[in-house]
């Protein structure tokens, strides 16, 4: 037999053991004759066993039960020990016979299938993945837990049964037949779908389904596991998100415009159109940021952004290129007019009251454009037409559009290179202010000088402020400049007031871009504070653009702490551009100079002369004094004294001189003043010209000039009166 067999006495004791038990105990005959079978047992069986044979013997039922038993290799083996008991003809057991089977590695398969098993189940229910199996047809056969709290359903039992396709949207039910269609022909499926969840939110679930295989080698099942990605997603959305939009307006920013606009010009090249692009810089951006606050500047460039995206259409691009600079891309707009209109449409919904954050601002923009035309140009080029055209638009004041042409890339050019000149000019110290006499026109005596900004060029000399001019209108480099010209032109006044030069008083030029910074008084106040120069011996020339655009309300405070100080206020170029008599109330304006411009014909030209003599008679009604400017013939300088101009300035009494000659200039005129008055000779006979550096020449309608002898310098150190008197001798 292969199993142990063993017998015992009737009360229990073993007395026979075969070949097969001794091998599997490896117990010897002689020692299993002494042996107690139950010190084989393992000790946690020992009591059972006991008491089941206690059972046995008692009551002559026949004994089965499994229990381990010790190996020879020292292990306890399960065993299944079964006994029955032989009787005699009276029915008493006399003897008992058993067998002892070796089931130890079946018991111990059976035990890691449960583990196994419970293994499973386990994994099953704590995963958060949804598991299901279904059967060949893909009906629902199993749901885990997992499962269970994903669709909110008690228990599985309302599922079973039901074709899981059921479950999917129906725009995910081809993908999931698909799907099925795979896993029972032995393949793995995988796709990604999205749902909405009981609460109506947005969720993504990535779906694996593969066949369970039968002991044929066939699918027998299938298994579906999905797992919510939603989160995942989301983050991966938001991540392609940033990288794509700008977070504060949430328009598309420049890495995507970078990439859609090689879109569009593919697509223009493909279907044979064009398409316009426009930059936008918000107009004063730079002001509301520094002045009225961060928070303020963000609420603005949101609803710009907000406005840019309702004046566009569908299939227009708006983009925020970084800080106040957008693009919009005007699909389809291959000409001028269609641009021009979108841009229209733009601006007039820009115009609209911005008073979102709590108090009214402008939310202008100036827009620059460029066209694309079908294989027309790189996507560089078209960029670069635009910033071209959108710098035109700059300069040409606030809410401009300019569409690209040829010749402003010269222009721009041209407005670099100014700038490069004045920073060249600003490093190597080359600017100096030069000054122009202001004539009283009724007693030819000085008024005082305009300081005017020259630079001297190594190779070239002397140049003039227009060959910088479009330096003053850029903000940092205006403010360098007239930082430098008031720094020198105090200094130079410091030096007159010590020398005991009457040189009246010195006006400098403010540009707009100064004037709006808002401490140009107060600083110009202290340096003239510092310089110990009196306030009456400034003046500053301001034109009508200061008063124009955001800002104006700074030029307003500065010109009155100017004005309150007693620094005179003169308003330049009267008439040109922007004139409006209410600048006159609003401002404190002391002094108006009629523009050249008008001085031009006098005798001849009606309009010009009925404009001077209104001007003239606009100072008197308003007690503001008047200047004219660009005075060149006696007959111009006869004129306005005649209508009552109080004060003239121009070639025929003296261009700008450096500023060793001003005391020259002061000693020849006062004199020349003193000698018209007696000799009752008019102011407007005078003309003083100045050459080259340290040469000053007076000239006297009909009269030889004068050269001034010595040096000029030198002439200036002796003392006015005494030595003009001799200069007047030597002639
Ligand atoms: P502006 O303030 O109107 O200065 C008067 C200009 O007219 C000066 O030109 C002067 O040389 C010129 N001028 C004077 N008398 C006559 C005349 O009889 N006939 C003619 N045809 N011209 C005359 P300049 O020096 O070339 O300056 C041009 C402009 O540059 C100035 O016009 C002013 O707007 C600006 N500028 C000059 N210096 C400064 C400065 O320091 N700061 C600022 N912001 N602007 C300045
Ligand atoms: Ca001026
Ligand atoms: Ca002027």
């Amino acid at each position: 037999m292969p199993q142990m067999v063993w017998s015992a006495g009737a009360d229990g004791r073993n007395d026979y053991f075969n070949r097969q038990w001794h091998e599997f105990t490896g117990i010897s005959r002689d020692t299993s004759r002494i042996l107690n079978v139950r010190n084989l047992l393992h000790p946690k069986d020992v009591d059972r066993v006991t008491a089941a044979w206690t059972h046995s013997l008692v009551s002559g039922e026949p004994f089965e039960i499994g229990c381990r038993l010790r190996h020879r290799s020292g292990e306890y083996w399960w065993t299944l020990t079964r006994a029955r008991p032989e009787r005699n003809a009276s029915g008493r057991i006399v003897r008992w016979f058993g067998t002892c089977t070796d089931v130890h590695r079946r018991v111990q398969q059976q035990r890691m299938v449960r583990e196994s098993d419970a293994l499973n189940r386990s994994i099953l229910d704590s995963t958060p993945d949804c598991i299901m199996m279904l059967n060949l047809e893909g009906d629902i056969l199993f749901v885990n837990q997992g499962g269970m709290r994903v669709l909110s359903i008690p228990d599985d039992t309302s599922l079973l049964g039901t074709p899981w396709i059921d479950l999917l949207t129906p725009s995910a039910a081809e993908e999931g037949q698909g799907a099925l269609d795979i896993a029972r022909g032995g393949g793995r499926a995988r796709f990604t779908v999205m749902a909405t969840t009981a609460e109506g939110m947005e969720s993504w679930w990535d779906i694996i389904v593969a066949p369970v295989v039968g002991d044929d080698s066939q699918p027998s099942s299938l298994v579906v596991i999905s797992r919510d990605i939603t989160h995942q997603k989301v983050s991966e959305e938001q991540a392609l998100w940033a990288a794509n939009h700008d977070v504060l307006t949430g328009l598309p920013n420049r890495a995507f415009f970078q990439l859609r606009l090689d879109q569009y010009m593919k697509h223009a090249d493909k279907a044979d159109s064009g398409f316009g692009l426009l930059l936008l810089d918000v107009d004063n951006f730079k002001r509301v940021n520094d002045t009225l606050g961060h928070d303020t500047g963000d609420a603005l460039l949101r609803t710009i952004a907000a406005r840019l995206k309702l004046a566009t259409r569908a299939e227009d691009l708006v983009v925020r290129l970084g800080g106040d600079e957008f693009a919009v891309v005007v699909a389809g707009a291959s000409d001028a007019d269609k641009i021009e209109a979108a841009t229209k449409s733009i601006l007039l919904k820009l115009g609209e009251p911005c008073s979102g954050t709590g108090r009214l601002l402008e939310c202008l923009a100036s827009i620059g454009a460029s066209i694309y035309r079908p294989g027309g140009m790189d996507k560089v080029e078209l960029l670069k037409q635009a910033d071209i055209a959108l710098y035109a638009a700059k300069d040409g004041g606030r809410a401009t559009f300019r569409i690209f042409e040829p010749a402003m890339r010269k222009e721009m050019q041209r407005r670099l290179s100014m700038l490069s000149v004045a920073r060249e000019a600003l490093r190597r110290n080359r600017i100096v202010p030069f000054y122009q006499p202001k004539i009283n026109l009724q007693t030819g005596r000085l008024a005082g000088f305009e300081a005017l900004l020259r630079w001297r060029h190594p190779g070239r000399g002397i140049q003039t402020p227009d060959t910088m001019a479009a330096a003053f209108q850029d903000a940092s480099l205006a403010l360098e400049i007239s930082d430098r010209m008031i720094a020198l032109a105090i200094k130079d006044v410091q030096g007159w007031i010590r020398a005991g030069v009457p040189f009246g008083h010195v006006a400098i030029n403010a540009a707009a871009a100064e004037m709006k910074r808002g401490d140009f008084a107060e600083r110009l106040l202290e340096r003239l504070a510092t310089a110990k120069v009196p306030t009456r011996c400034f003046q500053v020339e301001v034109t009508e653009t200061v008063f124009l655009g955001e800002g104006a309300d700074y030029v307003e405070h500065a010109l009155r702490t100017l004005s309150a100080a007693g620094v005179r206020i003169c308003l330049d170029d009267f008439g040109t551009g922007y004139a409006s008599l209410s600048h006159l109330k609003k401002f404190p304006v002391d002094i108006i100079k009629i523009d050249r411009s008008f001085l031009r014909d006098l005798h001849h030209n009606e309009d010009n002369d009925a404009i001077v003599r209104t001007v003239i008679n606009l100072g008197k009604g308003l007690g503001i004094k008047v200047v004219a400017e660009g005075i060149e013939t006696p007959a111009q300088s006869a004129y306005l004294r005649k209508h009552g101009c109080e004060y003239g300035q121009g070639f025929l009494f003296g261009a700008a001189v450096p500023r060793k000659d001003v005391p020259t200039m002061v000693a020849a005129m006062s004199a020349r003043a003193d000698r018209l008055k007696s000799t009752s000779l008019l102011a407007s006979s005078l003309k003083i010209e100045v050459g080259g550096e340290g040469s000053g020449i007076i000239a006297e309608r009909g009269a030889p000039p004068l050269c001034l002898r010595p040096s000029t310098a030198a002439f200036a150190r002796q003392g006015k009166a005494a030595r003009l008197r001799r200069a007047r001798l030597s002639r």
